[in-house]
């Protein structure tokens, strides 16, 4: 039987179906596992993706896209082959994609975390014939401490900071690291001040579903350079980017707090120049990529998105799969 995914200069492709999955250049039709820019690029004729990413794959690559969306566990078949999507638990609207074609099933994980964030949901292992894994965090010195301990040390040393007269200003990825930060300080009874792109996001996922506003705080924008009094009650959360700008200077006295599973080396910490770090992920990590392989059940795995030799090694000699390393044009400093 032929393969039902074949590696192209495009990116993964589907010949019976004639699509692409998170495809890194312009094609026909692109099926989109969730909105981070180094999945849903600009320029396809036709967008696939989970219904809850849609407003975001507007609001970054504008509203004049294509778009055709799918809830988790509906089927669209295209072709003869039926496709759907199961939840990866990276960040909300992230879906594994499972296309499945004369009773073979492939998936395609995207990013994803198997931790249950409390917010997104949870991941949902899919039994298949091949799994296309990431591995941004496919390397053994990468394990992630319980949910409720790094809630307990981030709630902590915000506190502390503003115990001291300062200003906690959190900086994380505004698609997913945001909102699960603004979870986990939900309690907390401060005032989350957002940076425009934390807050544009914010703002396009409540308009699509009011419902989270029970699992997150409420928030107010903060526009730059803004009014360092209004801050005092609270914290600023706001993205990597951001982090150069010169109006963080004029915050000062603020005391940063970096939120990426990369700070789990100290070295990568140290250079991110930050005052704190938490290792805090929306990926998986080493033993969460291995679990979440065991659990499909497939005899063939493809890794790619990270660590992918090292992963794919280690599912040959210690684990007896069929498994190859596939490049892609990513490596590291991908959003999470
Ligand atoms: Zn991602
Ligand atoms: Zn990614």
């Amino acid at each position: 039987m032929d393969p039902l995914l074949v590696i192209t200069p495009q990116g993964l492709y589907c010949p019976q179906g004639d699509f692409f999955i998170d495809p890194w250049a312009k094609v026909h039709r692109a099926v989109i596992t969730h909105a981070h820019a180094d999945h849903a690029r600009a320029g396809h004729q036709y967008y696939l993706c989970h219904t809850d990413s849609a407003p975001l794959l507007k609001l970054r690559l504008g509203e004049s896209i294509q778009v055709q969306t799918l809830g988790y566990g509906e089927v669209l078949n295209v072709r003869g082959v039926h496709i759907s999507f199961y939840p990866s638990g990276h960040v909300i609207g992230a879906a594994q994609v499972s296309i499945s074609y004369q009773g073979q099933v492939w998936v395609v994980s995207g990013d994803y975390k198997v931790v249950d964030d409390g917010l997104t949901p949870a991941f949902e292992p899919v039994r298949c014939h091949v799994f296309v894994s990431e591995s941004t965090f496919g390397l053994p010195v990468y394990h992630w401490a319980p949910q409720e301990i790094l809630q307990r040390r981030l709630v902590q040393w915000v506190h502390d900071v503003r115990g001291r007269g300062q200003i906690p200003v959190l900086i994380g990825y505004s698609l997913g690291k945001a909102q699960r930060l603004l979870h986990m300080l939900k309690d907390e009874a401060l005032s989350c001040w957002l940076h425009p792109a934390i807050y544009a996001i914010h703002e396009a996922l409540l308009a699509h579903q009011p419902a989270l506003a029970r699992k997150l705080p409420p928030v107010q924008l903060f526009q730059p350079p803004g009014n360092r009094k209004a801050l005092q009650d609270g914290v600023l959360l706001i993205p990597p980017a951001a982090r150069e700008s010169k109006w963080l200077d004029r915050l000062e006295p603020c005391v940063t707090g970096y939120c990426s599973g990369w700070m789990q080396i100290r070295g990568r910490a140290r250079q991110q120049t930050a005052d704190a770090a938490f290792a805090i992920s929306d990926h998986a990590d080493w033993p969460g990529l291995i679990a979440a392989i065991e659990a499909t059940q497939a005899e063939e795995v493809w890794v790619t998105h990270g660590y992918a030799h090292t992963l794919a090694r280690y599912l040959r000699e210690e684990k007896h799969l069929h498994a190859i390393d596939i490049q892609s044009p990513f490596t590291e400093e991908t959003e999470e």
